[in-house]
């Protein structure tokens, strides 16, 4: 935690230096003792620390200086930090000035010039302001502060990118906190939501995620050209490679387009992976992961998009998006599956605003004491019911088909019945998401009665079915008539290997028709879709990336 700061204001050197050397001598230990030679000085000083968002404990200040005394400047500071003590350096034909003070800023104390010795004159009246200061303080947030609107897709982005790449944030609603439009105000022209606060006082308004990554330093170059293994995707399939090969040391780089933790790092609950009989969430697998992956000395460049596949003699080389390229010996993809997107007036315009695929975690707090919806049947729509019944008044369950045992757990299926705000109605579908700006109606038809209704909603969550990340890929590798990578046996046809496979042996389990490319997790033509073994395939697919690079 960052020490509270003593602030000393006088415009003549000596003394300053002198009551700088007094202060730090006393309290240097526990607090920060910073110095300004004029009022308008020290008026910018405060500044920088309420951007910073530092703890400032005491003023203390000469009243006589020219062009600002002491007591305007206080007029002027006080303002941005109302609980700071409060002392007045004056002589004796300052007396006056100093009571009035006392009421008029509320000064606690005015110690007349010189405070010789310090340790009579000076230290008791300042140990007891502190003391007393320390008694009421609570120390402040010191990571990013991101100030916004509640329903911006803006500021929904930039809460995503930090939430889902670990980085611990304030989030502080424009509307609503009194603090946030103060701090809206002294950074800029006001005008942009949403607006970064960095630790350091410095800011961004609209921060892209490749802005954001550079300023809370995520690495998003290689740091070699050349490497043993790289692997697209930072999903659970990717990140099992990123341990498994690095920590069998193959040189491993690995890209992610948006934050480690693919999918899963999106769910709220993972109940079903082994080792964890009371589940974890998503973040916290990829929190672990990421950690473990690092460790063993995998490179994770994100956010960074893989945009194409070339070949170059034994090299794969991969063009990232942001025109740079990785060449690897061996290549995996695990790039996953998304949400399909849901085609039905209104979605578009409220997607962020309101409408989210698959941001349960991220967004439930916002559904706090009000109705929330979810489109889909599947296990990922089931914990997102699960947990936003925690916060919304009612959460309801629009589900297609007429039950959910035939595309969800029969656990998540017993804890949705055991939960009263959680209520399920079938052969129903959305038509339309209203809103002005921000999700504020859905309308919702049954297609058992033919009835059309609209109802108040303040958010909706999609869950309906995967597509596969196969743009970078296309050109290169074989996927079935869905889009899902194909690979070992499945290439095979009547025995026979695939078109242009130019080795003497058939394509390894997890490997693709380009020899040395390996696919990995849900992306791959017949996978599970579950954690578990998009784990397993990841880790498998480094025994066959040795047996590759050993014998081609
Ligand atoms: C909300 C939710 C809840 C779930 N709950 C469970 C559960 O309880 N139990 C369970 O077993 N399974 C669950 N699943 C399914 C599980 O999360 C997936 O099966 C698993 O994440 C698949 O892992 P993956 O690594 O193959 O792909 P993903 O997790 O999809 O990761 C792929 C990654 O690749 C990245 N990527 C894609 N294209 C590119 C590119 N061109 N360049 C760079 N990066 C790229 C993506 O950004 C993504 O991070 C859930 C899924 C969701 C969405």
């Amino acid at each position: 935690m960052k020490k509270p700061v003593i602030l000393a204001v006088d415009d003549d050197v000596d003394v300053l230096r002198a009551v700088e050397r007094d202060l730090r001598r006393q309290y240097g230990e526990r607090f920060r003792v910073m110095r300004a030679d004029s009022g308008a000085s020290a008026l910018e000083l405060v500044q920088q620390l309420k951007l910073r968002n530092e703890a400032l404990a005491l003023f203390l200040v000469d009243q006589r200086m020219p062009r600002m005394s002491g007591v305007e400047f206080l007029e002027h500071a006080l303002k941005e930090f109302p609980t700071v003590k409060r002392a007045l350096l004056t002589a004796y034909a300052d007396t006056d000035a100093a009571i009035s003070a006392i009421n008029s800023v509320q000064i606690d104390y005015y110690l007349m010039k010189p405070w010789d010795p310090p340790e009579e004159r000076l230290y008791p009246v300042l140990d007891d302001l502190l003391e007393d200061w320390l008694a009421s303080f609570h120390p402040p947030f010191e990571g990013i502060r991101v100030i916004g609107l509640k329903w911006s897709p803006q500021a929904h982005a930039v809460k995503d990118f930090l939430a889902r790449n670990q980085i611990p944030f304030q989030w502080l609603d424009v509307e609503t906190d009194a603090e946030a439009r103060k701090l809206n105000e002294q950074a800029g022209d006001g005008r942009n939501l949403p607006l970064t606060i960095f630790a350091d006082g410095s800011w961004l308004r609209e921060p892209t995620p490749e802005v954001l990554a550079g300023k809370v330093g995520l690495q998003t170059r290689a740091e070699m050209p050349s490497y043993d293994l790289a692997i697209i995707g930072a999903g659970p399939a990717g990140l099992a490679a990123a341990v498994y090969g690095a920590s069998e040391g193959l040189s491993t780089v690995m890209v992610e387009r948006e934050a480690p933790g693919g999918q899963a790092g999106s769910s709220s609950r993972i109940e079903n992976y082994l080792g964890f009989p009371s589940g974890l969430s998503g973040g916290d697998l990829a929190r672990r992961a990421v950690a473990q992956a690092r460790r063993f000395g995998t490179e994770i460049l994100t956010p960074q998009h893989a945009k194409k596949i070339r070949l170059n003699g034994p090299y794969r080389v991969v063009t990232l998006s942001d025109g740079s390229e990785i060449s690897c010996q061996a290549l995996l993809v695990a790039t996953g599956v998304s949400y399909r997107r849901l085609d039905i007036p209104g979605i578009a315009r409220l997607t962020g605003a309101g409408v989210y695929y698959g941001a349960a975690a991220t967004e439930a707090i916002s559904c706090t004491n009000a109705d929330a919806y979810i489109v889909g049947a599947g296990n990922s729509a089931g914990q997102a019911a699960m947990y936003l019944s925690r916060f919304a008044k009612s959460v309801t369950l629009l589900v297609r088909g007429s039950s959910l045992t035939k595309t969800m757990s029969q656990y998540l299926i017993d804890q949705i019945a055991k939960t009263p705000n959680i209520s399920s109605q079938f052969r129903s579908r959305v038509t339309e998401a209203k809103g002005n700006g921000r999700l504020d109606a859905l309308t919702i038809a049954s297609d058992e009665t033919g009835e059309v209704k609209t109802v108040p909603a303040i958010a909706l969550f999609i869950f309906i079915g995967a597509m596969p990340h196969t743009e970078a890929i296309a050109e290169l590798i074989e996927c079935d008539d869905r889009g899902f990578i194909l690979s070992g046996p499945d290439l095979m046809t009547n025995g026979r290997r695939p078109r242009n496979w130019p080795l003497q042996r058939d394509p390894y389990l997890l490997e693709t028709n380009v020899p040395g490319i390996f696919v990995a997790g849900d992306v791959r033509h017949g996978s599970i879709k579950r954690v578990a073994s998009a784990v397993g395939e990841g880790s498998i697919a480094i025994e066959l990336v040795h047996q590759y690079l050993n014998r081609f």
